[in-house]
């Protein structure tokens, strides 16, 4: 990321959070308001979140939970979970599990409201059979590829198929067959009978119904039909009295077809003019992120990652063990607001609210990521005491705890140099430092091995300036993070990075895929020390504040003797930081 891009998320983060106590309403809240002024559906909100169980939810997904939960609960009203579960082969309980979780988490409750669409099978059956008896559907026997090839394109009619004008009769008795599963997968679905002439190709005579001989996690093996996801969706909205049902605008050329099914559904004109209305917004994406379903699972699959709540991954379960918290989730979701036109936000903006987040929350620890002995000649060797720290300077109410010294530290390597260039203020041989909460130190050698690399730094220690203040007035320019060998806990620190390289992952090469364009750096182990009030504090999930590293939130795989961190972020924006220097 340039510097400027990184001014930009700070100068737009800044003034959404301005604008936050004065902001004016986005389009969906007006319309909202406008229903509830016009009396539209007797006062009523209720809104509905509808994900597919075919796959775990990700920050895209998190940004339509905050969405339509967030208005149900502005608006007094309600938000149901339902599960559009209509493709049996694709969908697993354990998705449907995680997915409640994940909602949960972020803090939103569907009370008694967990619908599936499967739930909707009967009704969607006698619906399919009350549009045959219209007139308005038929059985096809023409195979998959016929059908493609007679759709036609956008500027080119499609072809009727030499099905379509069959007795009602003849398409009842072929529809109840299929649903008795006399006939193969493939050999026959029921499309509506609408027009091959249609502009718009989801008007052109679309599939309702497919035949798939397949066992579904809900309804066994009950069916052997099943509806597809435009002939359920719109529907399970009007059954479930949704006023108000919010899609990504890819399903804005759909929604003619939902309203055809609907105006052909129901008779009754008052009935039909309270139902259901859908409205469209643009769709979260993410810089340097892939969302579609199928290529996280197919990350997943393939081992790119540990799994779906690999930190790495733009998952709800991946950033929560990354270490996000559900409230900078929250907050993300809030400053991107909604759009009616695609767009792309910066990652950075999350990495913002995540950070933002934690300086409030996360108690500051010190922790050497890449450690460098120092020994402190002055200080005796079976000495040890314990010094002052604070929990988190922006909470006076964490309160302070205690840190142990002694003569054998941990500095990070790269704050030493033994030749520094003007502008490091670090160690380097001659040169005093403060040592956080505790003294200054001088170093007065860099002991080397073989290969000629540092090993270890002899200093020596002012015992005046103990809690790090200096004694006499005089300067030192850096403070630096350390901790006691001998208390010191050994850990894992895995750190993280973007996984993809590429601000656009999904843009590739020809010949080669969106894999191609994976961060080989995206993880990093390193064996690191920590100090011990870790030992009983470190929970799964909870975050620190690493001084001066970065964020770092305990790893689920942290049990017993055995620590591992996950950084969650870095301080500041690593990557305006190598941007700068070059
Ligand atoms: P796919 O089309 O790959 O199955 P999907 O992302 O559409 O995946 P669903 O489970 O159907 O997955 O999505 C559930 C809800 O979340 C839908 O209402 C959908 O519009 C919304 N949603 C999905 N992706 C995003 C996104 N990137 N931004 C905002 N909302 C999203
Ligand atoms: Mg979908």
């Amino acid at each position: 990321m340039h510097e400027f891009e990184r001014q930009f998320i700070i100068y737009y983060a800044q003034r959404m959070s301005k604008e936050e106590n004065n902001k004016s309403l986005n389009f969906i809240e007006a319309m909202i308001e406008k229903d509830i002024k016009d009396n539209t559906y007797n006062g009523r909100v209720h809104l509905r979140f509808p994900p597919e169980p075919n796959g775990y939810l990700h920050i895209g997904h998190a940004k339509s939970i905050c969405l339509n939960f967030g208005l149900a609960e502005k608006y007094g009203g309600k938000c149901n979970l339902r599960f559009d579960d209509t493709n049996p082969v694709k969908e697993e309980v354990e998705y449907v599990d995680a997915i409640k979780e994940d909602i949960h988490w972020l803090g939103f409750d569907w009370e008694d409201r967990e619908y599936y669409a499967s739930d909707y099978f009967g009704q969607l059956y006698e619906w399919a059979v009350l549009l045959i008896h219209k007139g308005k559907a038929y059985v096809d026997e023409s195979s998959a590829d016929e059908v493609a090839a007679h759709r036609g394109s956008p500027t080119k009619p499609g072809r009727e198929s030499e099905y379509r004008n069959r007795s009602v009769k003849e398409n009842l008795d072929l529809f109840e067959r299929m649903k008795k599963g006399e006939f193969p997968d493939g050999s026959k679905v029921l499309r509506a009978k609408i027009d091959m002439a249609s502009p718009n190709m989801h008007m052109r005579d679309p599939v309702m119904y497919r035949i798939k001989h397949a066992f579904h996690h809900r309804t066994g093996n009950k069916w052997c039909i099943y509806p597809m996801y435009d002939f359920a969706h719109g529907q399970s909205d009007f059954v479930e009295n949704i006023t108000h049902s919010l899609c990504t605008l890819e399903f804005e050329v759909h929604r003619p077809l939902y309203d055809w099914f609907l105006d052909n559904i129901i008779d009754d004109p008052e009935v039909n003019r309270r139902r259901t209305h859908q409205t469209e917004f643009a769709r979260l994406n993410l810089n340097y992120t892939v969302m579609s379903k199928r290529m996280l699972l197919q990350l997943v699959n393939e081992k790119h990652v540990t799994g779906w709540d690999d930190p790495r991954m733009p998952t709800i379960a991946g950033l929560r063990r990354r270490g996000y918290t559900p409230d900078s989730i929250r907050n993300f979701a809030d400053k991107v607001g909604v759009a009616k036109r695609e767009n792309t936000i910066d990652v950075g903006l999350l990495e913002h609210c995540i950070r933002e987040d934690l300086n409030k929350k996360a108690r500051r620890v010190m922790g050497v990521i890449n450690p460098l002995k120092v020994t402190i000649k002055n200080y005796p060797e079976d000495q040890e005491e314990y010094l002052d720290a604070i929990n988190n300077p922006e909470d006076d109410s964490a309160g302070t705890r205690k840190v142990p010294f002694s003569q054998t530290l941990y500095i990070e390597q790269e704050d030493f140099m033994e030749d520094p260039p003007k502008k490091f203020f670090r160690l380097s041989p001659g040169r005093e430092v403060r040592l956080r909460y505790a003294y200054f130190i001088t170093c007065e050698e860099a002991v080397k091995n073989e290969k000629g690399e540092v090993t270890e730094l002899i200093c020596t220690y002012d015992p005046a300036s103990r809690g790090g203040n200096s004694p006499d007035g005089r300067k030192v320019k850096a403070t630096l993070h350390w901790v006691s060998g001998r208390h010191a806990l050994e850990s894992e620190i895995r750190l993280y990075d973007r996984l993809f390289n590429e601000e656009n992952p999904y843009q590739c090469e020809e010949g080669k895929t969106f894999l191609s364009n994976l961060n080989p750096d995206s993880l990093i182990i390193a064996k690191g020390f920590v100090e011990p009030f870790l030992k009983k504090d470190a929970q799964p999930f909870r975050n620190y504040q690493f001084e001066r590293l970065g964020y770092f939130c305990v790893d689920k795989e942290s049990i017993g003797d055995k620590l591992v961190f996950n950084r969650t972020v870095t301080l500041r924006d690593n990557w305006a930081k190598i941007s700068q220097q070059k």
